[in-house]
């Protein structure tokens, strides 16, 4: 079973009054077949966490670790991170202007599974793919991202994630702009991938009503750079109802 381990993570960004440390001190364990919600008010790091795990380069880390199978992440180059089997969706996924979406997931899918798959297999399963998570098949020629309405961008991202099938995947917000039918497309791809028992899963979202559709096994309250409650599915019951306030207020 891959294991992602994440031990007493502090990260900092530079600012013009130096740098400034938004992650103190992050414990978290997520293994193949689990699936973990990250909630937290805005502001509180979230995104600095799903950054940090993709190696951006303006999140610089401290001290602490993080591994995958033992193996260090916070070494790997951001390609090696895909092949070691790390797939991260972004909050605000970045343009690519002058690749296809078709392109795009086909290199992808190369540098992960360390061969260019099968053209015919391919091209049937991304197809498969589209028609399950409602995308228009014109759609696979458009360049990543370019003009994409926040739903396609989400829609894309799922796609991505069913076809590269990593071992433990991150995904930031992947709820936040969607109508609740793309919620629901996109829910059921993410629990189309759970269900093959082989990927972990880390839902980051402020937003409980993911949660109606997506029901996580473990929840963790992100607070001022760190998780400060960790529970079960019964934690987001509480916030949906309580919301974020004793946390804020308990603030550093
Ligand atoms: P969340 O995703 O929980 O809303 P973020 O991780 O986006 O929180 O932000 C946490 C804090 O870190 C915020 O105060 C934000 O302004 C600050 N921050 C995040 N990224 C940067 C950056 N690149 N430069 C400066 N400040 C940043
Ligand atoms: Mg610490
Ligand atoms: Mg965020």
């Amino acid at each position: 079973m891959a294991t992602l381990e994440i031990n007493d993570l502090h990260v900092s960004v530079e600012t013009e009054n130096g740098p400034n440390e938004i992650l103190r001190g992050v414990d978290l364990t997520v293994k193949q077949g689990e699936t973990h919600a990250i909630m937290g008010p805005n502001g509180s790091g979230k995104s600095t966490l799903a950054y940090s795990l993709a190696g951006h380069p303006k999140y610089k880390i401290t001290s602490g670790t993080v591994t995958l199978d033992g193996e260090d992440v916070l070494e790997m180059s951001v390609d090696e991170r895909a092949r070691a089997g790390l797939f991260l969706a972004m909050q605000y996924p970045v343009e690519i202007p002058g690749v296809s979406v078709s392109n795009f997931l086909r290199t992808a899918a190369t540098a992960v599974r360390g061969e260019a798959p099968k053209l015919r297999t391919w091209v049937k399963e991304v197809k498969e793919a589209m028609v399950r998570l409602k995308i228009d098949p014109v759609f696979a020629e458009r360049n990543v991202n370019e003009g994409f309405s926040g739903g396609e961008k989400k829609r894309h991202e799922i796609l991505q994630l069913e076809l590269l099938k990593p071992k433990i995947a991150v995904l930031d917000e992947t709820d936040s702009g969607l109508d609740v039918d793309a919620l629901r497309v996109v829910s059921e791809g993410v629990n189309r991938v759970r269900e093959s028992g082989e990927v972990g899963t880390l839902l980051i979202t402020h937003y409980t009503r993911i949660l109606r559709y997506i029901k996580p096994d473990h929840v963790h309250v992100f607070a001022h750079g760190r998780i400060a409650e960790s529970g079960g599915p019964e934690l987001a019951d509480k916030l949906e109802a309580e919301g974020y306030e004793s946390y804020v207020k308990g603030g550093a």
